[in-house]
């Protein structure tokens, strides 16, 4: 229920099909996956064959299902979307690859998360448009070749790490998503507020850019929010003031922290005199448990350098303090 979390809500899954950038030259940002897929695609629409399987790694709510999306329109291909939670037997993949029509787009999200048999089942499909079926179970199992049409994978993850590297390696190309910059999201707002009818200004812009923690997802829904606003206590336009009004009623500061991310840093540096202080403790004074302080809230305050992890404890950067408007303390000794 955080505002500004990067994963889909219910609502962000009801509008995000109209926002979504449905060609390469709309998509915003991200030049150098653009580039480089633009030129894996010519080519294969030049060759007339089915591109390299697709990997895009990065964190949530930052376009990889776009991008699946555009790579499918752009090869005029049609595209089928599926995710490694959702396949939990190497049969339930079978039926998928085996259903594909000649040069679709397979998108699987999620793949790091999908089961060891059906990534096994992944390499040979990949590699050789071929799947061993197997069929009975012990020493009469036998494995039946099916062969696919030659398709194209387009896999996306938020941690390439956690890839085994057959499967890594089984992909021509990796498109490795990165923040977008607060100009991007300018654009991305612009865009948006053009599509939902909002008129709102360069200023009004900027102000939910800089809010919106690096993430497209996060700046239309924080769009969404602020038209709200401007719609039942203005005349709907929206500018710098009324942006950052809006965003105040709903607890996201200057910087895109909310209520949550600001107690942390509150606690670190009021409690603690900005620490080293060990998870737990810092947990059980904001009242949350430790997985939600460590998973929910650091990782975005470590990224903007307000929060240090150290093997002594967590500790509040001099930038912290200088956001809450207080005074970092001198630093002393070595
Ligand atoms: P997740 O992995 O959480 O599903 P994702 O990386 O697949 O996230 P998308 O669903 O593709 O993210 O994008 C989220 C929303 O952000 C979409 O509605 C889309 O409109 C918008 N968006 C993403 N990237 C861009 C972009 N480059 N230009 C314009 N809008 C974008």
């Amino acid at each position: 229920d955080r505002l500004v979390t990067a994963a889909a809500d219910g609502e962000d899954q009801a509008v995000e099909a109209a926002l979504r950038p449905k060609l390469l030259d709309e998509f915003i940002g991200q030049e150098r996956v653009r580039e480089q897929l633009s030129l894996v695609l010519q080519a294969a629409r030049q060759r007339g064959t089915a591109p390299d399987h697709v990997l895009l790694s990065g964190p949530p709510g930052l376009g990889k299902t776009t991008l699946s999306m555009i790579i499918a329109a752009e090869l005029n291909a049609p595209i089928r979307i599926t995710s490694g939670p959702a396949i939990q037997h190497a049969g339930d993949l079978a039926a998928i690859l085996s259903s594909l029509t000649e040069g679709e787009v397979l998108f699987l999200d999620e793949i790091h998360r999908m089961s060891r048999p059906a990534e096994e089942m992944l390499y040979m499909a990949m590699e050789d448009y071929r799947v061993d079926v197997i069929v009975g179970k012990g020493p009469g199992a036998t494995a039946i070749p099916l062969e696919l049409p030659p398709f194209t994978l387009v896999g996306a993850t938020t941690r390439a790490g956690l890839l085994p590297p057959p499967l890594r390696d089984r992909f021509g190309f990796t498109g490795h998503m990165e923040f977008y910059a607060p100009a991007e999201l300018e654009r991305v707002v612009h865009r948006s507020a053009a599509l939902l009818d909002v008129e709102i200004d360069p200023a009004g812009a900027a102000e939910i850019a800089g809010r919106s923690r690096g993430t497209p997802r996060i700046a239309n829904r924080l769009l969404r929010r602020v038209r709200d606003y401007a719609q039942v206590k203005h005349d709907g336009v929206v500018d710098r003031a009324i942006a950052a009004q809006a965003l105040q009623v709903y607890e996201v500061d200057a910087r895109g922290l909310d209520r949550l991310d600001r107690a942390v840093l509150d606690a670190l540096i009021r409690l603690f005199g900005g620490g080293p202080v060990g998870l737990s403790t810092l947990a059980v004074a904001v009242g949350e448990e430790a997985e939600t302080v460590e998973e929910v809230a650091e990782p975005f305050l470590v990224r903007e350098g307000l929060l240090a992890r150290t093997p002594r404890g967590r500790i509040a950067t001099p930038a912290a303090w200088q956001h809450l408007g207080l005074t970092p303390p001198v630093q002393t000794g070595p």
